[in-house]
């Protein structure tokens, strides 16, 4: 299993409320953390791929 999620900015149209947030990829219309409304939209920054399981996930970031 490969699920890919996005992560970027979402908006509440009923309070205007922004934030940031990680969603898996085709998924419905998020909740307002805010004021629990679903009419909501998103700007999507980045689709990121999980890592499998049993995979290799310890890297190190090069300096
Ligand atoms: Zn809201």
């Amino acid at each position: 299993m490969n699920e890919q999620w996005c992560s970027g900015t979402a908006e509440c149209f009923e309070c205007d409320y922004e934030w940031i947030a990680v969603w898996p990829l085709g998924a419905d219309a998020l909740e307002c953390p805010e004021c629990g409304s679903d009419d909501t939209d998103r700007t999507r920054r980045k689709t990121v791929a999980l890592p499998t399981k049993g995979g290799h996930t310890c890297s190190r970031e090069p300096s």
